[in-house]
């Protein structure tokens, strides 16, 4: 039996999005359990789909026992302030160093965070992890699979395990596996050989799905490697909105360098295969119109506003479209908008008022959508998560609304006042609205909707609308990138 630290810290920075990640922004969670010091993190994270829960149930039903130090998430977003990375970095350590002597630490870190003061987020908490246990602890950490890996990270720890499934859906397994490579070090005093690629061209997430090709395959041949060589392998196609020097993928793994050397291989020929269709607003509403019914609906991903790439999901491009051309049978969600929301809440079920729903954000090109709604229904914003992404996850969204439009009747808008990827349809039905029964679902997601959402859906479109979430980052001004990465699949080379 072995004492094990665990700890976490997730953030997905966009450092091109409208706001950035203050410690209140880790306190509401944005979906996740909002901040936890000590043994209360252990409550906070069972039973849902997240890495820390998984690696916990599996170091228990391994036989150590568990120390909690800080675990803390909050929504994607622009740079985490400086205040909230010392605040929480500096609960973690000094709960680590209070509770040394450990055997070995595990960590669930997303891999992507730009800290106001550190380009390398992770790699600063690692450098100070590593500081406070000294070099023979072992380190194990699980990452998003849109970690940007760096080679501090890799280098600072005994072991890095990332998600294989966008959507995410293995969360809480990959945790687990983390944890089982951070025993198997344990029993064996060994620590497996490591390999490090870094990939020189980025995608924009809507192609990373691991549903459709070229990940499909990619985490296939993964497994295939895995099951040849006896290493335990990664790909991270990264979160290509974070400008700094090692934005991009990466593959890694330990106990046989041959392996990732193979895995880079596939990664690289399957460049050309990550180029994606998109769709504009008026052509996605035009074809969903079409091709939409009730029982199978088109599902329109507005993929640039998503809140899980650091969007604030208050863009009203794809909603005037909708109702623009007098969709019918149609529900967008989830608009974030506050204000709105209250103003519903104070306006009452079954009443008519002008809103000035969204366009908070400001982003170039979008505004607020003025008008008359009737408010259809009310909700609290509590609820759990039933989709295999968010299962389990106890929702705290605030108040709640489901508006109709009435310059077209066939369009409803489902209002929220916290931040959160619309992933999961018991966001929908917390508000009256079960999506099978529309004929357009239109979601402020890229991928993770997928998980729930594409078994109901006729055909998914992803749809190029004003937001801070460019889903070809070629369009993006790259500062601090280094330089021979080409920005898109097969696209210009920045210099
Ligand atoms: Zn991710």
């Amino acid at each position: 039996m072995a004492r094990i630290a665990i700890g976490g810290f997730q953030h997905e920075t966009n450092t091109f999005a409208p706001s950035k990640a203050d410690y209140s922004a880790f306190e509401a969670g944005g979906g996740w359990p909002g901040v936890q010091y000590g043994e209360p993190l252990f409550g906070a994270v069972e039973g849902a789909n997240i890495p820390a829960a998984g690696a916990i149930q599996a170091l228990r039903a391994l036989g150590h026992s568990l120390v909690g130090t800080a675990w803390a998430a909050a929504s994607p977003s622009a740079h985490v302030t400086a205040d909230a990375f010392e605040r929480i970095c500096g609960e973690m350590i000094q709960r680590l160093k209070s509770a040394l002597p450990v055997d070995g630490v595990y960590l669930d870190l997303h891999g992507a965070m730009v800290v106001d003061t550190y380009d390398d987020g992770e790699g600063e908490l690692l450098r100070r992890v590593r500081e406070a246990v000294g070099p023979r602890v072992p380190v194990v950490a699980s990452l998003d699979l849109h970690a940007n890996v760096t080679r501090a990270m890799f280098d600072l720890v005994d072991g890095l395990v990332a998600y294989r499934t966008y959507p995410h859906v293995d969360m809480a397994e990959t945790g687990a596996r983390a944890a089982r490579l951070l025993d198997q070090i344990l029993r064996t005093g060994k620590r497996p050989a490591g390999a490090f690629h870094q990939l020189d061209y980025l995608t924009g997430i809507p192609s990373q799905c691991s549903f459709i090709q070229p990940c499909k395959g990619i985490y296939e041949e993964l497994g295939r490697l895995e099951d040849k060589s006896g290493a335990m392998l990664s790909f991270t196609p990264g979160f290509p909105m974070a400008d700094f020097g090692d934005c991009g993928m990466a593959v890694f793994g330990y106990g046989a360098p041959d392996a990732v050397e193979r895995l880079r291989g596939v990664v690289s020929d399957a460049e050309k295969d990550f180029a994606m269709e998109l769709h504009d607003a008026p052509d996605a509403v035009r074809r969903a119109k079409s091709r939409g019914e009730a029982g199978t609906p088109v599902v329109l991903a507005d993929t640039q506003d998503n809140p899980g790439a650091g969007g604030n999901g208050d863009t009203t491009g794809l909603l005037k479209a909708l109702i623009q051309q007098q969709a019918e049978e149609a529900v967008l969600g989830m608009l974030i908008d506050s204000a709105s929301a209250r103003r519903a809440h104070e306006a009452g079920q079954g009443t008519t008022a002008v809103f000035n729903l969204g366009g908070l954000s400001r982003i170039p090109g979008d505004a607020p959508l003025a008008g008359e709604f009737t408010v259809e229904r009310l909700g609290d914003g509590r609820f759990t998560s039933t989709g295999p992404m968010f299962k389990g996850f106890r929702m705290t969204l605030g108040p709640m609304a489901q508006l109709r439009t009435r310059a077209a009747p066939g369009v409803r808008v489902v209002l929220a006042s916290r931040k959160c990827q619309a992933a999961d349809q018991e966001m929908f039905r917390h508000v009256g609205v079960e999506p099978r029964r529309s004929r357009i679902v239109a979601l402020k997601s890229s991928v993770h909707f997928r998980a729930d959402f594409e078994p109901i859906a006729r055909e998914v479109l992803v749809v190029k609308s004003p937001g801070p979430a460019l889903a070809d980052p070629a369009e993006f001004k790259w500062t601090k990138l280094r330089k021979g990465v080409r920005l898109r699949p097969l696209g210009p080379v920045h210099a």
